[in-house]
């Protein structure tokens, strides 16, 4: 079966490979990250229940990363 019932969002978590539980059928699931399994996902992101876009994913997202610098200490070795 193909693993591609997460959101693009969701698709970049990478949670614990440990199983879980469907919240709607208290089914298994896969990973404890997932709250549907395949049954209840019905089209929807197993993650975080959003609807999966049906083929064009189009979405500009700009991350902004700011390396802020620490504070000037003494850390350790
Ligand atoms: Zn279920
Ligand atoms: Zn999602």
């Amino acid at each position: 079966m193909a693993n591609s019932d997460k959101c693009t969002t969701c698709a970049t978590k990478r949670g614990k490979m440990v199983p879980g539980n469907c919240a709607e059928c208290t089914g298994g699931t896969s990973q404890a990250m997932i709250k549907l399994c395949p049954t209840c996902a019905n089209g929807r992101c197993v993650v975080c229940k959003e609807p999966l876009p049906g083929g064009s994913g189009d979405s500009g997202g700009g991350s902004s990363i700011e390396l802020g610098s620490g504070p000037t200490g003494l850390f350790g070795c």
